[in-house]
C-alpha cells in the first residue's frame, strides 16, 4: 500500500512516498481502509521535529474509512463499520491498524470525508469551548486564525453557545469567511493592532477568553486583549512556539494561561465517545458546518504541507488515498 513517511526531520521535502505491506490487526486492534485522511497542523510539527518522532515515520493522526479486519477481543466494531480516529500515528497511508478503543463509529448522514475533516479539529473545538474554558452566553471570545480548520469550528461553536466573537485572520478573503461563519467582529492581524481593536470593540473590557493556535506571533496581542481574570488558551504554534514567560506577568489582571492538548481531554474511551457525541450533535443540528477547503491526493502530501504552512488553506484539508 502507499504511505507517506518523513524520511527525517525537516521541511516538506522530507516527505516521501513508500510502499508498505498492509498491516494485520493484533488483539484489540482494527484495520481501517482509509477513504480520507485529515491534514492537521500537528503533522507539520511531527515532520519538522518541533514535536520529535523517531524517524523515518509515517506521519498523520486522523483518517476515516471502513473496518476491513478486526483483531481478537474486539467487540466495539465489526467488519464493514464506518469509523474515524484521531490520535494514532500512521494515518498518511491507504490503511492502518488502530486500537479499537481509540476509534469511533461515524453516524449515518455524516460522510467519511466529513468525518476525516472534522474528528481531530472538531474534538479540539469541543474541549476548548466546553471543558478547557466553558464558553457561556454573553462571553466575549477572541478566536485567532478564524478561517483555518480549528478556527472555523471554534467561531461557529462559540456563536452557538451565545458568545460574542471577535475573529482574526490574515487578509480580506479570510476575514469575509469568518464574518460568514458568524463572527461579530473581524480583525486583520497582519495589518491591525489586535489589542487596540479588542479594547475598542469591548469598551476597554477585554475578552473573557482568547483561543490562540497561532503562538509566537499573537502571544503579546492575546495577552493584552484579555479582560480581568481572563484566560489565554494557547493551543498551537502555527507561527512558532511561544517563548518562556514569567508567571508574575499574569498578576496585572489576575490572568490564567493554559497550554492544553486534545489527547489529555480524550484520554479515556469514555471521554473520546463523549467528545464525539457532542461533536456529531452540533454537526447534525446544523450549528457547525464543515468546510473542506481543499483536497490533495495522498501522494501529494508535500504540496498539502506547503499550502498549510504557506497560509494558503482555509477550513479543513483532506488527503485522498
Ligand atoms: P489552520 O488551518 O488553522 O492553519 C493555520 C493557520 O494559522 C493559517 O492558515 C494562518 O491563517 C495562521 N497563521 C498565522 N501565522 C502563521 C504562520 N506564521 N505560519 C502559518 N500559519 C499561520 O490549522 P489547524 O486547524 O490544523 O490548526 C490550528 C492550530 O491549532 C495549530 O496551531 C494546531 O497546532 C493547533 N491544534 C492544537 C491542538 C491541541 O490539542 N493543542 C489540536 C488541534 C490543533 P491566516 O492566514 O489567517 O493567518
Amino acid at each position: 500500500m502507499l504511505a507517506i513517511q518523513a524520511a527525517r526531520s525537516g521541511g516538506p521535502e522530507v516527505l516521501e512516498a513508500v510502499a508498505l505491506p498492509v498491516p494485520s490487526p493484533a488483539a484489540g486492534e482494527i484495520l481501517v481502509r482509509h477513504e480520507a485522511v485529515g491534514l492537521n497542523y500537528i503533522d507539520t510539527y511531527h515532520r519538522s521535529g518541533l514535536y520529535p518522532l523517531k524517524m523515518p515515520a509515517v506521519i498523520g493522526l486522523e483518517a476515516a474509512g471502513t473496518v476491513e479486519a478486526i483483531g481478537d477481543d474486539v467487540t466495539r466494531f465489526q467488519v464493514g463499520d464506518r469509523v474515524a480516529y484521531n490520535g494514532t500515528l500512521g494515518a498518511y497511508s491507504e490503511a492502518a491498524v488502530v486500537p479499537a478503543e481509540r476509534a469511533v463509529k461515524v453516524p449515518d448522514g455524516v460522510s467519511l470525508e466529513t468525518a476525516a475533516a472534522v474528528l481531530l479539529k472538531g474534538m479540539t473545538a469541543e474541549f476548548l469551548v466546553r471543558r478547557c474554558f466553558h464558553v457561556k452566553h454573553g462571553d466575549l471570545v477572541l478566536v485567532h486564525a478564524a478561517a483555518g480548520g480549528v478556527g472555523q469550528i471554534l467561531v461557529q461553536w462559540c456563536k452557538a453557545l451565545g458568545a460574542t466573537v471577535i475573529a482574526t485572520a490574515g487578509g480580506e478573503a479570510k476575514l469575509t469567511l469568518a464574518r460568514e461563519l458568524g463572527a461579530d467582529h473581524v480583525v486583520d492581524y497582519g495589518r491591525e493592532d489586535v489589542a487596540a481593536r479588542v479594547a475598542e470593540i469591548t469598551c476597554g473590557q477585554g475578552a473573557a477568553v482568547v483561543y490562540d493556535g497561532v503562538g509566537r506571533d499573537t502571544w503579546d496581542a492575546s495577552f493584552k486583549s484579555l479582560a480581568r481574570r481572563g484566560m489565554l488558551v494557547t493551543f498551537g504554534n502555527a507561527s512558532g512556539p511561544v517563548p518562556p514567560f514569567a508567571p508574575l506577568e499574569l498578576s496585572g489582571k489576575s490572568l490564567f494561561v493554559t497550554r492544553p492538548r486534545l489527547f489529555d481531554y480524550i484520554a479515556t474511551t469514555g471521554e473520546l465517545d463523549e467528545s464525539a457525541e457532542a461533536l456529531f450533535a452540533v454537526l447534525s443540528s446544523g450549528a457547525v458546518k464543515i468546510d473542506i477547503g481543499q483536497t490533495f491526493p495522498l501522494a501529494e502530501a508535500r504540496a498539502a504541507h506547503e499550502a498549510l504552512e504557506g497560509r494558503r488553506t482555509t477550513g479543513a484539508t483532506l488527503l485522498i488515498p
